[in-house]
Formats: structure tokens, sequence, C-alpha cells
């Protein structure tokens, strides 16, 4: 099994730590609630002895029900107590929990980017804020139950223990063995959970990820595929697949506890059996006076309760330490330094100079993607970067933007290696438009500058539409700034075809207006019209600036200074359009078989389309 990074007392420190950071007064309530929790039970176990020491000494009414009384109104005042400060603070938990589970979230947003590309980072993200969310059972709640609770269990376990060896040590033994051995089948039962919480915790994202996907409650609903191809069948059949092996695991784990409450059941009979008729047979034989053994009585079958609670609230805290430790993994990840760096985006000179430099890049051990790249894009050039899928073309885009280091070689912007720029001035300098581009379900405005309502430059974001074509359209249709986009959250939200939307989204990269415009396959999903009407306004836009466009279509070339043909991460053709189809190349082979499905006859005599 694997050794937990995060020990028990490490943990406890860090979510009270946190807790006490948050709200302060949380920890002096509960500091509170564990002295009167301790002084509680000793009402409980002296008013009895009290009631029969005075019905046997014959004492008055008067004092019988002075004392009675004054007990009384003490113990209900302070059990008013006690629970008012469990009311106080478990609100506070709550809060807090979603609080702890909102940092994990916002950490995702600046971890590096290459964790954001690994399955395992998904993983481990839904392991921390799936156990922050899971109510009482989240480990932040348990430690703030299960700690207070165990000071109280301890110090009352020091009070009984010596009203306890007044009467007899050896029973005092007795009790804290037999809750040993209870202890031990405990240790088992959360040894057992601990091996299947993982494969529960992977169950569950599974289960999720179905659900959330599926349902239409997420971005994308696949509602046309579940009715063209049957596909809630199959749904149904993968997540009962998954439900059935869920509950094979809960049918395992409370079989383990049955029989753990079984054992401990009948040890607890067997423990309270002999210190009863030990405590019967001292009364019988007169050692103890009638209060005495009420007194004994209480404290046999408090301690008896606290010594299991002490084996439980052991229990409980170690499997909270458990359960903390994916959620503290991800807590302490390394974010994404954005700030270190000498160059800053103020230091350049326009238009930007780009050159890559005998680049070699591999993603993992397998096969190098890019290999000893290198090339050279003046200021102001528009080069495309033209090669099947595959080739390395979105891997040039990712290093050039800072996502991944290169393995070798070096990439300059205005002869400056981007290893010396502050990440964050590295961004500023990149306008991207990617054919899968992110709509959130906000107003036209804020998805359009990424700024809240109350910032947005009007002017600009309407000149943005404007230079994009899409002004006009807006202006007829009545949508203005403040309308919200998607259906997910309002029914009226505006949606727009294929074409509007790139559109839409190269708008977002004039209103950035940054000095380097990439466009990474950002037509793929269009018709040649719209495509085209596409590409007239990129290379409007793009008059002044340096520009990158990555395609395996072929249209984009067009109005290209230079065209780099890529291959299995080299470049093995460069020129303009002209000089590489006169080459008659692999370039000139590609863009001919393209044109080729263009060009209405072709379509007709291609075997395929008649078959
Ligand atoms: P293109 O943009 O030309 O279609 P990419 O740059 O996306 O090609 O991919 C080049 C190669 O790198 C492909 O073999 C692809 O499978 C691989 N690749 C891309 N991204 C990753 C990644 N995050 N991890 C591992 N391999 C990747």
């Amino acid at each position: 099994m694997k050794k937990n990074q995060y020990s028990l007392f490490n943990n406890i420190a860090f979510y009270f730590k946190k807790l006490s950071e948050f709200q302060p007064s949380i920890i002096w309530i509960l500091a509170l609630r564990v002295i009167l929790s301790v002084t509680l039970p000793l009402f409980t176990i002296y008013m009895p002895k009290l009631l029969v020491d005075l019905a046997t000494s014959h004492a008055g009414v008067e004092k019988f029900v002075l004392i009675f009384g004054g007990f009384s109104v003490a113990y209900i005042l302070l059990s008013a107590i006690v629970s008012y400060t469990w009311e106080a603070v478990y609100f506070d938990f709550n809060f807090f929990r979603q609080y702890l589970a909102y940092y994990i979230f916002r950490k995702s947003l600046s971890i590096p980017y290459k964790d954001t590309e690994s399955g395992i980072h998904r993983g481990e993200y839904w392991g921390a804020i799936g156990q922050a969310q899971c109510g009482d059972m989240s480990s932040s709640n348990r430690f703030y139950m299960m700690v207070p609770s165990f000071l109280i269990t301890i110090l009352n376990f020091f009070i009984y223990s010596t009203i306890l060896a007044n009467l007899n040590i050896f029973i005092a033994i007795l009790l804290i063995v037999i809750s040993m051995i209870n202890y031990f089948f405990m240790e088992i039962e959360r040894k057992s959970r601990k091996k299947i919480q993982p494969k529960l915790d992977n169950l569950y994202k599974k289960i999720e990820y179905i659900q959330h996907s599926s349902s239409g409650s997420g971005e994308s609903s696949p509602a046309k595929d579940i009715r063209i191809f049957h596909l809630s069948k199959w749904i149904k059949q993968k997540e009962q697949k998954l439900i059935d092996k869920e509950k094979k695991y809960h049918k395992h784990l409370m079989g383990i506890n049955f029989t753990r409450q079984n054992i401990g059941f009948i040890l607890g009979f067997i423990r309270d059996g002999i210190a009863y008729v030990y405590l019967v047979n001292q009364a019988v034989v007169g050692n103890i006076t009638p209060g005495d053994f009420v007194l004994y009585l209480g404290a046999i079958h408090g301690f008896s309760d606290f010594v299991s609670s002490i084996a439980w609230n052991i229990q409980e805290l170690l499997t909270a330490s458990d359960r903390a430790q994916s959620y503290r993994k991800y807590y302490d990840m390394q974010e994404e330094d954005i700030i270190q760096g000498t160059v800053t985006a103020d230091d350049m000179k326009y238009p930007l100079d780009i050159e890559f430099k005998d680049v070699c890049f591999r993603y993992d051990d397998k096969k190098d993607v890019l290999k000893n790249l290198s090339f050279h894009i003046h200021g102001g050039e528009k080069i495309a970067i033209v090669g099947v899928n595959g080739a390395g073309k979105t891997t040039i885009v990712k290093l050039l933007c800072g996502f991944y280091e290169p393995d070798k070689g070096e990439i300059l912007i205005n002869g400056i290696n981007i290893n010396q720029f502050a990440k964050r001035d590295l961004y500023k300098l990149f306008s991207t438009v990617f054919q899968e581009n992110r709509i959130f379900p906000f107003t036209v405005g804020e998805n359009l500058t990424f700024q809240l309502k109350e910032n947005i430059d009007k002017k600009r974001a309407e000149n943005a539409l404007k230079e994009a074509g899409l002004w006009k359209k807006l202006k007829r249709q009545k949508i203005t700034l403040d309308d919200y986009m998607t259906k997910y959250f309002m029914k009226e939200g505006v949606t727009f075809s294929g074409g509007e939307m790139q559109r839409f989204i190269l708008a977002r990269a004039i209103y950035k207006d940054a000095p380097l415009l990439i466009l990474d396959e950002p037509t793929a999903a269009l018709d040649p019209i719209a495509e085209s009407e596409i590409y007239n306004k990129y290379a409007e836009i793009s008059r002044e600036k340096t520009s990158i466009f990555i395609s395996h279509r072929l249209a984009s070339t067009s109005f290209s200074d230079k065209i780099l043909f890529l291959k299995d991460g080299t470049i093995t053709e460069k020129g303009t359009h002209e000089e590489l189809i006169k080459r008659n190349g692999e370039y000139a082979h590609m863009f001919q078989v393209q044109a080729s499905y263009y060009r209405k006859g072709d379509m007709q005599n291609d075997n395929r389309f008649n078959k």
C-alpha cells in the first residue's frame, strides 16, 4: 500500500491553520466546546451518586431540591452552550469546505500548461475537488469535527480512569485491553477502505463524466448522436457497468464493516459483563456504598464508551488523513511562474521577428515530434505552415507560446530567446485563433474582451466586431454586447453559425490587438465560401503584423508571403505558393489533390462518391 505523503499531524496542522486564517474566532469556539464537553459528563456520573447519597443520608427535602435543582439548571445551561457552539461553527465548516474546493479550481487555472494536457492531472484535480465537496466525509469537515471530539474523549478518558482506578486498577486495564482488540479490527477495516477508495474515486470520476457529458448539462450535448446512433442504450450500459462495479466495492466494504461491528459488539458485551459482575459483587459484599455503586456503574459505562470513542476517533482521523492526501498534493502543486524573466513586452519593437534555430522536441520518450527545425519569419511577414495531420504544426505553436520548452535549440523573438521573457509578457505578444475556441455562457461583450461587464471598452469592442464583419448581423438581429451567449444559462441566449463563430473569435483577436497573430486550423470546420471570406478578413487584420497561419487546408496559403511545408517535424519545402507549385514536390501534390475536390467534375469522378 502506498505510504501517505503527508502525516496525520501535518494534515491536522494544515487544516486548522487554514481554518484559523479564514475565521480566527472558530478556534476559540472549538476550545470552549472542548472544555464544556469535558465538564458535562461529570454531571451525569456525579448527579446520581449525589442523589443516592442524599437519599441514604435522609437529607431534608429543601436541601434535596436545592442541590438537585442547582445541578439540573447548570447542566441544562452547559448543554445549551455546547449545542450553540456546535451550531455556530458547523455552518462555517461547510462554507470553508466550499472555499477549499474553490481554491483547487483557481489553482487549476495557473498550473503549467503541459500539466493540463496530461490525463494524470485531470484525475488529480477530480480527486482533490471531489473529496473537498463530499460534505461531512470531506477531510476538512472530518478534521474539524474529529479533532475536538478526540480531545474531549482523551480528557474524559483521564478523568474516568482516575475514578475507576480508585475502584480497581485491573478493571480499568481490562477495559482498555478489550478496547484495543476492538481497535485492531477497526484498523483492518480502515486499511481495506483505503485500498478500495482510489478505485471508487476512479469510478466516480467516470460516472460523473458520463452523466455530465451525456445529459446535456455540460457545454456540448451528444443529443443528435443519442438519437441517430441509439447512443442512450450504450451510455446506460456503460453507466450500469460502472454502477455494478461500485456496488461490488460497497458490498465488500459493508461486509467488512458488518463483521467488524459484530466483533465490536461481542467484545463490548464481554468487557461490560466482566466489569458489571465485579461491581455487583463488590456491592453485595459491602465493599462499596450504594452511592459509590451508582457512581462506578456510570463510570464503567462512560469509560467503555470513551475508550471505544478514542479508537473510533483515531480511525476517523486516519481516514481523513488518507483522504486529505489528494487535496494536499494538488494544493502544493507548482504553479506556473509567469513573473520570472528579464524581458518584457514593452522592450519589443514591432513588427516581431521570429526565429526557430535547430529546435528538437518530444512530448515523451517515444519519438521526436520536431527534428532540428529551423525557420525565420521576418517582421511583418505572413507565413503559412502546412502539412498533414500529426506533422507537428500545433506543436510549433505550443513551443512558440512558451507552453513547452524545446529539448534542443532555441526560439527567438526579435533575437531574444523566449526563455528570457516573463511568461506574462510573452503571452501578451500573441493573438491566437484555434479551431476549438471556448465560448462561455456569459455576455457577448465578456466573451469578446474577457473583461467584466463594467470594464469593457465598448467602442473598441464595437470596432473589433465591425472589423471582423459581424457588427451588421448583430445590429440586424438586435443583439447587443450585453446579450448572453449560448443557451446554457439563458434560453434566449445568442448562438452563431460556424462562420459567424469564427468571425467572433477573430474579433476577439482584433480586440486583443497583439503584435503576433497565430491562426491554428481556424477554418477546418467551415465550408469553402465561409473559409475564403474568413481568410480575406485575416489578410486585412494582419496587414501590419507578423502572422502565422497553420493549416492542412491549402486555401490559406494564397495570401501568405512564404509557405513552410512540414513533414514529420521537419521542413521539407519552403517558398511562395508559385515556387512550390513549380517545384512539383509534396506541396504541389497536396494542393492538386485538395483542389480536385473543389472542382465539380472531379467530385463526380471520384470513385468514393460513386459508390
Ligand atoms: P499537427 O498540428 O500537425 O496535426 P501536432 O503538433 O498536434 O500535429 O502533433 C504532432 C505529434 O505529436 C502527433 O504525433 C501527436 O500525436 C503528438 N502529440 C501532440 N500533442 C501531444 C501530447 N500532449 N502528448 C503526447 N503527444 C502529443
